[in-house]
């Protein structure tokens, strides 16, 4: 590098927005330094253009810079990557660190994992090696880092077939890579880490699992323990109560117990079976958005699950989406299992020719899509290969943005109060890429902002996030437990009208393009089942319950009784235990499988024509009339309540 060069000042962006002149090879913690002494030593990295950082890393002309330390969100990632560490340094300790060999250790959203292969651990040693992770812990050494060459690094990975993998990788990139050490033991890693291994504050490792190398069924299967770490105990103590708060909800489990869905080997990975009361649940759920569909205006469509490939060339899914679609030739033709419904919606409206008094346009179909995520990936119903959208496409004029936004807005956030899941909101804008004239951007931009003004409800401006093809609102929504899951979207498309040549005839006879919106009320059918499950933990609000009501006949001289009175309520689904069993064990039975009520009928009120009402929550009532339990009953399920009040 030449004197002048060296001299050359580069301008990086602060998070306020204001500018900050550096020397060309100034780094993020030199950056610090000229915001302040005191930053600079606070920094613990950075983060450049969105990238997490080691602070040595070099700054960039125009990249916007934040700078990193023990107060920052992202604090709580770093020290979880130099806890990932310490695992790796007890597995070598306490096991044949020639036979183990090492894989990827990164921190991840709840904590950390690492991966190893050729490492025979089950769950009673992990308190050993917690132990030995807190005496390296307690040691304090100094984390450093080191710039070495390719060759360097290839020397020093000798023995560990996987970094070697990832370094062929980093060599087609760079000339040196970074290590990290702490005492005896390194790694390759481009970090940040903290500075000292005493900077862990609390850690537990949580379980083993199997997981392939780089998520490939094709590699071979490694050993993953996850860990977490956190700033002090009572931190880790709150995560671990909530864990185990998640766990007691898991929908798999209760899935299993409740006889909802299975997914079986033999049927393939990420395809859930819906059983009979799994399926009553949802088509309660697609019932609801179809009476909201309908009163919205929308008409249903229906497409196939595979599409010609030409369909996916048009829409930009070829080029953008192939890796995870799944894709096959039939004769001399190529088609993909659909991976979106809309392109199908565009070639819908593309077959007709419109007049601008004929938009809004909109359909709704319950569309089965298809996506191949990663097998190691796939969990229950969160993450699958087959998943149903209550999708929606709109195509309106620029002019009815706003009014039509409006309306999704209503049907989304009717929704979300019908469940009891609080809500946020935030408005995505214009990133740098974007396809669409300035006027379009501003245009729908305001109108979507006077939306979220009118809504009433607060809303953040996420700005740059949006689509490159549009401005969305993204909902968020929190769930009984105070998880917080991604919710509907709300998606403006200026893209997609203009690859299937959309047109409508204006006022003025001219062909104008429509603006398509995307939006589910609920997103995927797969994932919200999930979150209700989990939400309620199985006891679902009366009008989704698969059982509904349950007679117990105290013994079996009361049967007829009991299939009298289950006959009084035939348009709910009510079933009789006629098993040759205890009255104790009919209720304890009602409870396991979560039924919202059980009517219970022996002599007395065989001979007073009355029942006995009990309810999940243990409350039972005497001598209640069936007629009343009935209005009851239909109040409650056609208000959709969620707390049910009959006994309380
Ligand atoms: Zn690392
Ligand atoms: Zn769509």
């Amino acid at each position: 590098m030449s004197e002048s060069d060296s001299q050359q000042q580069i301008a990086v962006v602060l998070p306020d927005g204001s500018e900050l002149e550096v020397d060309a090879d100034a780094t993020v913690e030199d950056c610090a330094y000229e915001i302040g002494p005191g930053l600079g030593s606070d920094t613990v990295a950075g983060k450049l253009d969105g990238d997490l950082v080691a602070k040595e890393e070099p700054a960039y002309d125009g990249a916007e810079l934040e700078i990193i330390t023990d107060q920052s969100d992202e604090y709580l990632r770093v020290m979880r990557h130099s806890a990932a560490h310490c695992l790796a340094q007890a597995v070598e300790r306490l096991y044949d660190a020639e036979e183990v060999k090492l894989a990827i250790g990164p921190p991840t959203d709840e904590g950390f994992y690492y991966d190893f292969d050729n490492l025979d651990v089950d769950e009673d040693d992990l308190a050993d090696l917690e132990a030995e992770m807190e005496e390296i812990i307690e040691a304090d050494y100094d984390i450093e880092r080191e710039e070495v060459s390719i060759d360097e690094a290839e020397d020093r990975l000798a023995d560990e077939p996987y970094k070697l993998e990832l370094l062929e990788e980093l060599a087609e990139e760079d000339e040196t890579v970074t290590f990290y050490s702490q005492g005896e033991w390194e790694d390759l890693c481009a970090g940040p880490h903290v500075d000292s291994t005493g900077e862990i504050g609390a850690i537990e490792l949580l379980e083993i699992a199997g997981a392939y190398w780089r998520g490939d069924e094709d590699n071979t299967m490694q050993t993953r323990i996850y860990g977490t770490a956190f700033e002090d105990e009572s931190d880790l103590e709150d995560f671990l109560e909530r864990k185990q708060e998640a766990e007691k909800r898991d929908h798999r489990r209760i899935g299993n117990e409740m006889d909802l869905f299975s997914i079986q080997d033999v049927t393939g990975p990420g395809l859930p079976l819906y059983h009979p009361a799994g399926k009553t649940v949802l088509k309660e759920l697609e019932d609801f958005v179809e009476t909201l569909n309908k009163e919205a205006g929308y008409d249903y469509v229906e497409t196939p699950h595979v599409f010609k490939t030409d369909l996916w060339h048009r829409s930009g899914h070829y080029e953008n989406y192939q890796d995870d679609m799944f894709i096959f030739d039939v004769g001399d033709d190529e088609f993909g299992l659909k991976p979106m419904n809309c392109p199908g919606h565009a070639a819908i409206f593309q077959d007709h020719s419109w007049s601008y008094r004929d938009l809004p346009i909109r359909y709704a179909e319950n569309g089965k899509v298809y996506r191949k995520e990663q097998r190691g990936e796939l969990s229950g119903l969160s993450r699958v290969w087959a998943f149903t959208i209550d999708d929606g496409h709109l195509f309106i004029r620029p002019d009815q943005i706003k009014r039509e936004v409006e309306e999704i807005m209503d049907m989304i956030t009717d929704v979300l109060e019908t469940f009891d899941l609080d809500y946020e909101m935030a408005l995505a804008t214009r990133p740098e890429k974007s396809v669409g004239s300035d006027e379009i951007w501003e245009r729908a931009e305001e109108q979507l902002e006077s939306v979220l003004e009118a809504h009433g409800h607060e809303y953040e401006i996420e700005e740059g996030d949006g689509a490159f093809y549009g401005p969305k609102i993204d909902f968020a929504f929190e769930d009984a437990i105070g998880r917080s899951w991604d919710g509907p979207t709300v998606q403006l498309d200026f893209n997609m009208p203009e690859r299937f040549d959309l047109n409508y005839v204006g006022e003025d006879n001219e062909e104008h393009r429509p603006v398509m919106i995307h939006r589910a009320l609920y997103g995927s059918y797969e994932r919200f089942f999930m979150m209700l499950i989990e939400h309620y933990e199985g006891r679902f609000p009366l009008w989704l319950a698969p059982e509904q009501v349950r007679v117990l006949p105290i013994s079996d001289a009361n049967l007829g009784y009991a299939y009298q009175v289950a006959n009084e309520f035939d348009d709910f689904r009510v079933e009789v235990d006629d098993r040759d069993s205890t009255l104790e064990r009919k209720i304890r039975a009602a409870h396991d499988d979560r039924v919202p009520y059980q009517i219970i009928v022996g002599d007395n009120e065989e001979e007073d024509g009355n029942i006995s009402v009990r309810d999940r929550f243990e409350d039972q009532e005497y001598d209640v009339e069936i007629a009343d339990f009935r209005a009851h009953l239909e109040a409650e399920r056609d208000e959709q309540r969620t707390e049910p009040d009959f006994l309380q």
